[in-house]
Order: structure tokens, then sequence, then C-alpha cells
């Protein structure tokens, strides 16, 4: 099955708006196995859409269309689908209560505002079409098929597209496909992503069902393992062997394999098994590290607090980071990020600290001390490990691998322990 997927709207064409409706669905399509060989952006324009629909129909099995599916004037996108396949819209009953009691309900909350006639164009539905409720909004999500090809419309507001892709097309979907691609994530940090691909590369050579494919996010490498075959347990049976085999190469660098799963989330679960509580000192990083721990659903169960001691008075009243450490050796520098991690321990009573300390740039580096090093230290139940790191990029780039650093850090002296 080919996909092919096409974003409607004007705003996305006009760079207001990024099209990452677009990188949802092509992520999709690839875990799913399917393959899509165009993307396309067309603006609300009934004439370039009625074209750019016809010649995707004509290359490709599968349409994914998002946006316009709104109530007004320039919402076209159900209207013009239905057109060029000869389907006929029709009211649908469900579809308008459910419009009635999402409005109702809106209205509740919003006072100020009305139902008005135009919303009723949503509950026109393609007669032979399939109606996915959309929970989060008016306009449902649409599923049409027509002489082999399909259609699938959903809102372009990501909060709606997105719960209807995943509860309702992408079982559509597997449902369509004789052999069923599972695929499992092993997420890794602490090694680069040439050294794992260059561990790997005879896995990846020799591996034709399941394959294997590397991703480089900043700071982590991800591994997806697919395999196709009839059903789950087919599957599961093919990707065990290797995903043993990649556990034995990468060790306690997998943090998980749960392609939900983000590294301060195998951060925190790790702390709470340990009973460990966590104070950050924080310097370039400004809270970021402990910004990341809190996206954590349930992070006060391990996070004391977080420090950003930004100047050298902070980092002495706040950490005991002595005087004569940050004029001998400077704020950058082992011995500083050593005595944050430690003071912070001490000042605060929590079994780890995690302490960052660097030059983010652009300006204040020197020869010695150049833009993008970055000192860290890490004290947990009274053991502490400092490094160093060299980090490329600008600012903004500078910070983020520093942060992944850090939880990375932490979560090996944690595991050292
Ligand atoms: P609405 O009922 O909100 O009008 P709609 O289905 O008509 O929904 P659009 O009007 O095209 O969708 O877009 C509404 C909003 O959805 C946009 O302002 C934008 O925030 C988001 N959106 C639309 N398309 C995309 C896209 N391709 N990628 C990311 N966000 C998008
Ligand atoms: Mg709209």
């Amino acid at each position: 099955m080919v996909a092919e997927i096409i974003s409607i709207g004007t705003e996305i064409l006009m760079g207001n708006i990024t099209n990452t409706n677009a990188v949802y669905f092509a992520r999709q399509c690839a875990a799913l196995g399917i393959d899509c060989y165009y993307q396309d952006v067309v603006g609300d324009n009934e004439e370039r859409m009625t074209q750019m629909i016809r010649t995707a129909l004509d290359r490709s099995d599968l349409i994914l269309l998002s946006g316009g599916l709104g109530p007004t004037e320039d919402d076209l996108t159900k209207e013009v689908v239905c057109k060029v396949m000869g389907e006929p819209l029709v009211e649908d009953p469900h579809t308008r209560a459910l419009i009635q009691s999402y409005m109702e309900s809106h209205l509740k909350s919003n006072p100020d505002s009305a139902i008005t006639a135009n919303n009723w164009k949503q509950a026109l539905v393609p007669e032979h079409g399939i109606v996915l409720d959309n929970e989060n909004g008016t306009a449902p999500g649409l599923i049409i098929e027509k002489d082999g090809k399909t259609a699938v419309l959903l809102p372009g507001p990501p909060i709606e597209m997105k719960p209807l892709f995943e509860e309702r097309v992408i079982p559509y979907l597997r449902s369509k496909q004789e052999d069923i691609l599972y695929s499992h994530m092993i997420k890794i940090c602490g090694i680069g992503e040439s050294a794992v691909e260059t561990e790997i590369l005879d896995l990846i050579d020799s591996q034709t069902n399941p394959t294997l494919a590397t991703y480089a996010k900043t700071g982590e490498v991800h591994l997806r393992v697919t395999a196709k075959a009839e059903n789950e347990e087919k599957a599961l049976a093919l990707m065990t062997p290797v995903e043993e085999e990649l556990k034995k190469r990468f060790g306690d660098h997998i943090y998980t394999t749960d392609e939900e799963v983000t590294l301060e989330e195998a951060v925190v679960h790790l702390m709470k098994k340990r009973n460990l509580h966590l104070t950050t000192a924080e310097s370039c990083t400004g809270g970021a590290v402990a910004s990341r721990i809190v996206n954590v659903p349930g992070a006060s169960e391990i996070l004391e607090q977080g420090l950003v001691t930004y100047s050298n008075e902070a980092k002495q009243r706040y950490l005991g980071v002595s005087k004569e450490t940050l004029e001998q050796y400077g704020a950058v520098s082992a011995q500083t990020a050593r005595e944050m991690a430690e003071g912070g321990c001490r000042n605060t009573g929590t079994e780890a600290c995690i302490a960052i300390t660097g030059i983010a740039g652009p300006g204040g580096g020197t020869p010695e001390k150049p833009v993008g090093l970055v000192y860290m230290g890490c004290s947990v139940n009274g053991k502490t490990t400092v490094k160093e790191y060299q980090f490329r990029g600008n600012r903004t780039k500078i910070r983020e691998q520093a942060v992944v650093k850090a939880l990375t850090l932490l979560r090996y002296c944690i595991l050292k322990q």
C-alpha cells in the first residue's frame, strides 16, 4: 500500500504554522510499514485542492489529509474529496447530536460564543464513508473507500487529529494489511550515533525481518526493530532474539524498550525505585534539567528542588562552593562542579544532586575554556562523579546537549551504586 500525505491550509503555505501533521503521518506510516512516496501542501483553494487530490488518488492507494474540516467557508477538504471521489454528502444525525452536545458544553465555559448555522455543515458526511467520532472538537474524522482507493480526512489541530489517528485510523489501516508490522524502540543514551551504528553493522546488514533502523536524537540514539508477520506472536518471536542481542551489546546504555518512555521518565522511575531524592544545581542550563524532570507526572516523589545558581555568589550562598575554588579554578571547572553537587546534597539533605556549570556562548570562551565546555558533578549517596564535556553548536544546542548529558550522568551514577 502506497500512501500520500496531503496537508491542507494556506497558513502552512505562508509559513504561519509548521507542518507537524505531515511529520507525524510520515512517522506513523513508517511504523506501520506503509510506503509513502509523496507529501503535499495545498492552500484553501478549491481548484488547486481538486487538482492535488486527483493527482494523489491517481498515484497512491491511500491519501491522508489533515485540515480544512472546520465550519467556515474556507474549510473545503470534505467537499472537494467527496466531489473527486464521487461520494454524495448526507447529514448524519449521530454526528449532529455529538456536535450539539459538544457545543453546549463549550457554551457553558464560553458564554460569549454561540452555535451558528455553519456548525451544522460538520454533520455532513460521505454517504458510504466511515465516521470517526471526534471527542476533542466538532469535525469528525472520515474515511472514504472507492474503487480501490482510500481517503482519510482528519481535522487540522493536532490535539484532535492524533487521538483520532491512534484510536481509529491505525486499527483500520492494520486491518487492511495482510502482514502486520510490529516494532519496538530501543532507546540508548551515553553512546554516540556512529558508535552505536558501528556496533550493530553486522546486525543491520544481515537482517531483513526484523529490520533495524537507527535514529539520532540530541544526546540519544533510538533503534527501531520492526518485524513483518501475520500476527503479533509471530512478530515477537522474530524480534526477541534481535532485542536480546542488542541488550547484550548495549547493556545499561539502554534506558527503555518502550516507545513512549522518555529519558527523564526513566530517570524518575529509577530514582523512585531506589528511593532517592534529587536536587538540581544548574548554571548554564538555567533550570532546564529540573524542567525535564517535571515533565514526568509524579516527579514530586523524587524532585525536592531545582536551584539555578548562575552567579558565583549564588554558587557560594546556596551550594557552599568555596570562594577559593572559584578564584583558583573558575566557575566552569571540575572542582566547582564537584562542590556544587556535594553542596547541593549537603545543604538540602537529598541523597542525589546533579550539578551543571559551563560556557553556553556565544561569548565568554577562551582558548583554555572554549564555548561549549561544560563540567558536571553528580553526587549520589555521598559518592561524587565529575565529567567534562565539550559540546558543539550554538547556545541553544549546547544547552540542549548539556541537559541530556546531565540526565544520562545522573542515571549512570545511580546505576553504578
Ligand atoms: P478548525 O475546525 O480548527 O478550523 P480544521 O480541520 O479546519 O480545524 P485548519 O483550519 O486547517 O483545520 O487548521 C486549524 C489549526 O490546526 C491550525 O491553525 C493549526 O494550528 C492546526 N493545523 C492545521 N494543519 C496543521 C498541520 N499540517 N500541522 C500542524 N498543525 C496544523
Ligand atoms: Mg479550519
